[in-house]
């Protein structure tokens, strides 16, 4: 069986204070991230039994995982395992990167997040730089919040041309609503801007969340998608393949990246590939014709 898991551990710290974010500069006790731990490492040695399917790991944690060497090792470990088919993560890319050396860099994705208010862009330039470097496919984005426009476009003319930059738009808990040059200046940074841009139709639609894709926490506890709470079992009882089956969504709509890519109907595997996961176009976007329309119902 094809199997893409989306992991988030009780780990809920950062090293960053984004005003936005419950887990900004939040800190966690040394039982906490010993927990932690523990349930990561329990969770690897689940990946590692189940030899007889092709797994991908995508690790979506709460706040900051990858500054824990703990995470870095993980990472590292899972891309050794022939079974093993793409490990990626999210994160702001503050921690070091010589831990990457340690991977197979090839099945290795980063979703990378530039925080302007926590970094400097050449900073944040120079980590990408080091991951091209070392061949690891990754992607760069910035939340959308108006008074991020400028810095989104400065960042688009920094980055490698074949580097996508995504912008995740901002549908709740921004003081405006977008106007229409608002969305012309971010789908001009990112071609796919209007496809994230819409709570897309759900409810009752065909999505892998559940039979093929499932989330995961600390505990094992399996649910479809990170936003149906629903369980559907626990990955570490002896019977869980038997709760992975098709189930169309019990949502009215889904409004992010890490869900909607799954359903069927926006056929936005044909635009991601094997990069999916770490949010990498199959094809640079300015080479499709007219991207943005891709997957709009
Ligand atoms: S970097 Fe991410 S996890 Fe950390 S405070 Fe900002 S939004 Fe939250
Ligand atoms: S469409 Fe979104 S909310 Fe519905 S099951 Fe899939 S990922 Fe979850």
């Amino acid at each position: 069986m094809k199997l893409t898991v989306l992991y988030r551990g009780p780990l809920s710290s950062c090293n960053y204070g984004c005003e936005y974010c419950p887990f900004g500069k939040w800190k966690q006790s040394e039982e906490e991230l010993a927990k932690d731990g523990a349930d990561l490492e329990r969770f690897l040695a689940w990946v590692e039994a189940r030899t007889g399917d092709t797994v991908s790991v995508f690790f979506t944690p709460w706040g900051e995982a990858l500054i824990w060497p703990v995470y870095q090792r993980a990472l590292a470990r899972l891309t050794h395992l022939p079974h093993v088919e793409r490990v990626a993560i999210q994160t702001n890319l503050s921690c070091r990167l010589d831990w990457v050396r340690e991977c197979r860099t090839e099945k290795l994705g980063i979703w990378a997040t530039y925080h302007p208010e926590w970094t400097k862009r050449h900073r944040f330039l120079a980590q990408c730089e080091t991951l091209a470097s070392l061949g690891v496919r990754h992607s760069v984005g910035v939340v959308g919040f108006k008074h991020f426009v400028e810095e989104a476009e400065a960042l688009r003319r920094d980055l490698p041309a074949d580097t996508y930059l995504w912008i995740n738009a901002v549908k709740d808990g921004q003081e405006e609503p977008y106007t229409a040059e608002d969305v012309a200046r971010f789908s001009a940074v990112d071609p796919l801007f209007p496809v994230n841009n819409v709570r897309h139709p759900s409810l009752g639609r065909a999505c892998k969340g559940g039979e093929s894709v499932i989330s995961v926490d600390g505990e094992g506890t399996a649910r479809r998608c990170h936003f149906i709470d629903e369980p559907i079992g626990n990955i570490y009882a002896p019977d869980f393949d038997q709760a992975l089956r098709p189930r169309p969504c019990s949502k009215a709509t889904c409004g992010c990246h890490i869900g909607y890519v799954h359903m069927d109907y926006l056929e936005l595997d044909r635009v991601f590939g094997s990069g999916i996961l770490e949010r990498v176009p199959a094809t640079p976007l300015w080479r499709t014709a007219a991207p943005a329309r891709v997957g709009l119902p």
